[in-house]
């Protein structure tokens, strides 16, 4: 990892440190290959990925003014169909004045930079910000499990810290700032986390010192998970000696349902790049 990345954070390379430090270690900074797939049945994973990335350029398509009478004809598969569907439907309760799809923020906190790319930011006719999140896993989690995600503290953070950038005309407070996540197949879960100047300045607290401790550590001082069942489901497990065979996501997913430090979000998997 070139020096200069290893400043540049962003929600999935601090989740992988949560998880895992060796993972961080290897990913980001010996910047390791992947030895072997992450997890089983590999053919339903990249499915379930290439569905979601599909689904995630139809939203974009969407917000880009593209007419939903050209866009549907464009799909193919009937499970796409259903969440587009969806969509449309839960599109229809949102009080939209303006929209930002797709959309890549960065900014500082402390001589580290942090990123972050936003399904959908939209500004309501109150002046109120909504970041929303499409989720296409199959699992539907529970919302204190979403809470503790790190995108769920770091894209509001980043979001007060950088809209006067593209939104200079509105003086936003952290308690107008909103995040939604949403899963077309589970379209009435509702999972919404209000943002506020102590929920800002918590997370601020929490993003600089575990960068800072990120930062701390030299190569080698990364340790290993003491949660081995995260190894079945990691593509360095032979690195680790943590085993050679992938374990089965699906049907850990029904597994631990109910448990809440071992959430694995497909979206959060590797991304195959939007079909044209
Ligand atoms: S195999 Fe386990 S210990 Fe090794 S990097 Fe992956 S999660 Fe961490």
């Amino acid at each position: 990892m070139a020096e200069n990345n290893r400043c540049s954070f962003s929600a999935a390379n601090i989740q992988d440190y949560l998880d895992c430090e060796r993972r961080y270690e290897l990913k980001y900074i010996l910047e390791q290959s992947w030895p072997a797939i992450s997890s089983e049945p590999v053919i339903e994973i990249e499915d379930n990925i290439r569905k979601g990335n599909k689904f995630h350029y139809l939203i974009y398509q969407f917000f880009s003014d593209v007419p939903e009478n050209a866009l549907i004809p464009s799909i193919e598969e009937k499970e796409i169909e259903e969440w587009f569907n969806s969509f449309l439907l839960f599109h229809k309760t949102i009080q939209l004045k303006m929209a930002f799809p797709e959309f890549r923020l960065t900014g500082q906190i402390g001589e580290a930079r942090l990123s972050a790319v936003y399904d959908l930011i939209y500004l309501t006719q109150n002046n109120e910000i909504r970041i929303m999140d499409w989720k296409t896993s199959h699992y539907i989690p529970k919302k204190t499990a979403l809470a503790v995600k790190v995108q769920t503290i770091l894209y509001p953070y980043l979001l007060k810290e950088t809209s006067h950038e593209f939104l200079p005309e509105i003086s936003l407070s952290p308690e107008n700032i909103s995040m939604q996540y949403w899963y077309p197949s589970a379209p009435n879960e509702v999972f919404i986390f209000k943002y506020g100047r102590s929920t800002h300045e918590n997370h601020r607290v929490f993003l600089e010192n575990i960068i800072n401790e990120i930062l701390g550590k030299k190569v080698g001082e990364f340790a290993l998970t003491n949660n081995e069942r995260k190894c079945g489901f990691c593509p360095y497990r032979s690195l680790c000696n943590r085993g050679i065979s992938a374990s089965n996501m699906l049907e850990l997913i029904d597994e631990v349902s109910e448990e809440n430090d071992f959430l694995i979000d497909f979206d959060l998997l590797p991304e195959l790049p939007f079909d044209e």
